[in-house]
């Protein structure tokens, strides 16, 4: 992200990313999630770590990064809006409100939880269940399996490129909140 577009008042883009996806597939700390965290912090990116877990939880796993990381989890206010994931912690219910209508959104995702916000982003690394739930609803994707791959994806797409709004996308955001 260019210097001159941190001086405007939104964000150009926030990154969220479901707790699970975090994990490796074993229930561990993926070792490149810090990793890749710092990097979108360092490049001016907002961080939302948000999991079906307390929020104590998240920032114990997110260390250091907790000050830097927008922690929300199943302990956090919620708004109550009615949502297809039926989940504790809605992602899409968490994220649109807190962002204006023209932020872009990258979200990494691997439960089906995570599979509200998918819908709504610009960017999505999906894998699981997740990237099943992309592919049906035919939601462009990067598959990825662990942290290092998002990590090389966004280094080489999303900074070293150009993010592509997608439009779809940028309509339901300004949509969901106005037709429910
Ligand atoms: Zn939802």
């Amino acid at each position: 992200m260019s210097a001159t577009a941190q001086t405007t008042t939104e964000p150009q883009c926030v990154v969220v990313c479901e707790y699970t996806a975090c994990l490796s597939r074993f229930g561990e700390p993926d070792p490149y999630c810090i990793s890749f965290l710092e990097t979108c912090i360092k490049e001016s990116f907002p961080v939302y770590v948000i999991g079906q877990v307390p929020v104590q939880k998240i920032k114990a796993m997110v260390g250091s990064l907790a000050q830097a990381v927008h922690c929300i989890g199943n302990d956090s206010p919620q708004t109550d809006e009615s949502c297809e994931c039926s989940a504790a912690v809605c992602i899409r219910n968490s994220i649109l409100p807190a962002i204006g209508d023209e932020t872009a959104i990258l979200s990494v995702c691997s439960h089906n939880y995570g599979c509200c916000i998918a819908r709504f982003s610009d960017v999505v690394f999906a894998r699981d269940e997740a990237a099943a739930y992309c592919n049906a609803e035919k939601i462009p994707h990067y598959p990825y399996s662990t942290m290092f791959d998002v990590k090389r994806l966004f280094t080489s797409k999303v900074l070293h490129g150009k993010i592509h709004p997608r439009n779809k996308a940028r309509l339901l955001r300004k949509d969901a909140f106005e037709t429910e």
